[in-house]
């Protein structure tokens, strides 16, 4: 079914200039962009998108991650792209994704992975609200 899913391409991915890298993966596997966007995300916006992890210790240096440069916002569409998304991009913890993943590829900190996508059809449509609405 085709599907539309949110993707962040968080400030290391930019500072890194993996960008390029990044998106020629989801081409490859038939994934389309819909929309994209630079931007830099407020702190509102990230402890809504992070709200299950608001208790955790990491939460401050995930903010501080994703705060200390600008993103890329992405919405990926395709056949099943939320799945297909989530598989291209990799377990949490880069030292547990896959190697052909991009995670298990190009990262190496379980706060500082990367990329973000949807964990879910749902979670897709409320994160593309959140991040597209104007
Ligand atoms: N995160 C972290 N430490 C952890 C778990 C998560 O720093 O032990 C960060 C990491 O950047 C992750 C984000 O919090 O991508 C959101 O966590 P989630 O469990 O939703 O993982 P994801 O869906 O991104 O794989
Ligand atoms: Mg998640």
């Amino acid at each position: 079914m085709t599907e539309q899913t949110l993707v962040i391409i968080k400030p290391d991915g930019l500072s890194r200039h993996l960008v390029g890298r990044i998106i020629q993966r989801f081409e490859d596997k038939q994934l389309q962009i819909a929309q994209i966007k630079k931007a830099m995300l407020t702190q509102t916006q990230l402890r809504e998108h992070y709200k299950h992890l608001i208790d955790q210790p990491f939460f401050p240096s995930l903010m501080a991650y994703m705060m200390e440069g600008p993103v890329l916002l992405l919405i990926i569409e395709g056949e099943n792209a939320v799945l297909q998304t989530r598989k291209l991009v990799g377990a949490t913890d880069p030292m547990e994704a896959e190697m052909g993943s991009l995670r298990g590829e190009l990262g190496t900190d379980k706060t500082r992975n990367l990329i973000h996508a949807s964990d879910s059809v749902d979670t897709a449509d409320e994160e593309i609200a959140r991040f597209f609405a104007n």
